[in-house]
């Protein structure tokens, strides 16, 4: 590391050599939230059962400080999307992406969380969990063995290493805006792909007020 934060360059004193350990911000701080992932407490489809046993005793996630399975998106670090992510459900996904606070994880967890898997050309079916949210990480499989997940969970870990203090997104002065809820009406609209989503979602509205129906019901 060579940044202002850092300074690999300092030389022991030959009195104090062996009393004390030289090491950078970043390694303690990465030391700290590697181990202290909390992911959240949420399961989507069959791949959530190989979650599940990658919490209990045989696997035992707690031996990587992520015993602490959170229901609640504001205390959690990482959302292991395990399962198939239909239209129906990404709404709820990316709002709960969204109430978690920095610095936050995402992993997909399987071959439907990655790019849809078996069910890829189902007319229900968002094909990848990354379509919406940004993924860290990726676990092949249908599903993904317990080891295959840890194996995932450990190469966050890695990622999480990598990391700077100096350059991470959640100390920037930019503030980061909350991905734009899907809706889902016929079909599934990402409101980014239409840049006058506001207007014509009040339009909608305005019609639908408007409508024989409404006015037969009012
Ligand atoms: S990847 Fe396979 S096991 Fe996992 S949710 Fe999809 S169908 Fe089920």
């Amino acid at each position: 590391m060579t940044d202002g934060v850092n300074n690999p360059e300092f030389q022991v004193p030959p009195e104090l050599q062996g009393q004390v350990n030289v090491t950078s911000i970043d390694r303690i701080y990465n030391w700290g939230r590697r181990n202290s992932i909390w992911p959240m407490m949420f399961g989507l489809a069959c791949c959530a059962i190989e979650m599940i046993c990658v919490a209990a005793s045989r696997y035992d996630f707690s031996r990587f400080g992520m015993e602490v399975m959170r229901p609640s998106p504001r205390q959690s670090d990482l959302m292991i999307v395990s399962g198939t992510v239909t239209k129906k459900m990404i709404p709820q996904i990316v709002r709960l992406y969204n109430q978690m606070p920095e610095p936050k994880y995402v992993l997909a967890m399987g071959a439907c969380a990655s790019g849809g898997g078996p069910f890829k050309e189902g007319y229900s079916v968002v094909s990848g969990v990354d379509k919406f949210v940004p993924v860290d990480v990726y676990v092949p499989g249908c599903p993904p063995t317990p080891q295959a997940l840890l194996n995932g969970l450990i190469t966050l870990q890695k990622k999480i290493d990598q990391q700077s203090i100096g350059t991470v997104r959640w100390y920037r002065d930019e503030v980061s805006e909350p991905i734009p809820i899907p809706v889902l009406g016929p079909d599934l609209l990402d409101p980014r792909d239409f840049p006058n989503f506001n207007e014509l979602k009040a339009a909608v509205r305005t019609a639908s007020s408007e409508s024989p129906e409404a006015e037969a019901a009012s």
